[in-house]
């Protein structure tokens, strides 16, 4: 799972375990980015 800090915008990607905090800015407010290789997955 990769990360986007909501402050700097920058990628984190190896996040410690309990340990949500952007390692460049120290900005504690992170948001989860999706991959870009994103699959469809259609159940039906
Ligand atoms: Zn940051």
């Amino acid at each position: 799972m990769t990360y986007e800090c909501l402050h700097c915008k920058k990628e984190i990607k190896n996040l410690e375990k309990n340990f949500v905090r952007c390692p460049y800015c120290g900005f504690r407010a992170l948001s989860k980015k999706r991959s870009p290789i994103a699959k469809e997955v259609k159940t039906n």
